[in-house]
């Protein structure tokens, strides 16, 4: 199972809005397996398809600890049903926003409807983590990252400090020796 990629703000893909699976097959249960080999190794508990660059409605999670067994969960065409008006305040992070933690407040609870992994109907009561967790990954479905959820000169900070980490190491991997001696 190879490990992908993992696309980091500001790259403009991570703005897309993914579309809908169309069948649960092999080819996709494919994708899901390296998206969460891809998930284990940043490390990291939730990835959207389109962290990856595929543009398509998929999301792996495991919020189990990590001294216990593994438990993915894999999420098809999730859709978020009746959230709670009452809100929780999570301190998140992003595989694509590397090293940034921000407070975000969601509903505490919420009914997920989706697919699994043999594409069956399920529908989930998550509260907690889980809920924070499976609304924070629906939204990058929608082209939105948890930064949109803070203030403005704060999202923008972080944006710019991204953008100068990347062209940074850009120079880095150019300048990097490219003859055999290395692989
Ligand atoms: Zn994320």
């Amino acid at each position: 199972m190879p490990i992908r990629q993992i696309l980091t703000a500001p790259d403009p893909r991570l703005r897309e809005i993914s579309k809908p699976v169309k069948k649960v097959d092999d080819e996709l249960r494919a994708l899901m397996d390296d998206m969460l080999e891809t998930m284990y190794d940043a490390p990291g508990i939730g990835l959207a398809a389109i962290q990856v660059g595929v543009p398509l409605r998929v999301i792996v999670m495991d919020l189990s600890d990590s001294d216990d067994k593994p438990e993915p969960r894999y999420f098809v065409n999730p859709e978020i049903l009746d959230p709670s008006e009452d809100m929780s305040v999570y301190e998140e992070g992003c595989l694509s926003v590397p090293d940034y933690f921000e407070s975000v407040d969601r509903p505490s609870q919420c009914r997920v409807k989706y697919l699994d992994y043999d594409g069956n109907e399920q529908i989930l009561v998550a509260q907690g983590l889980l809920a924070t967790c499976i609304q924070h990954e629906m939204d990058h479905l929608e082209g939105v990252l948890f930064i949109d959820h803070i203030s403005r000169l704060k999202r923008d900070r972080i944006l710019k400090k991204l953008k100068k980490e990347q062209r940074f190491k850009k120079v880095m991997d150019e300048d990097a020796p490219t003859d055999g001696l290395l692989q």
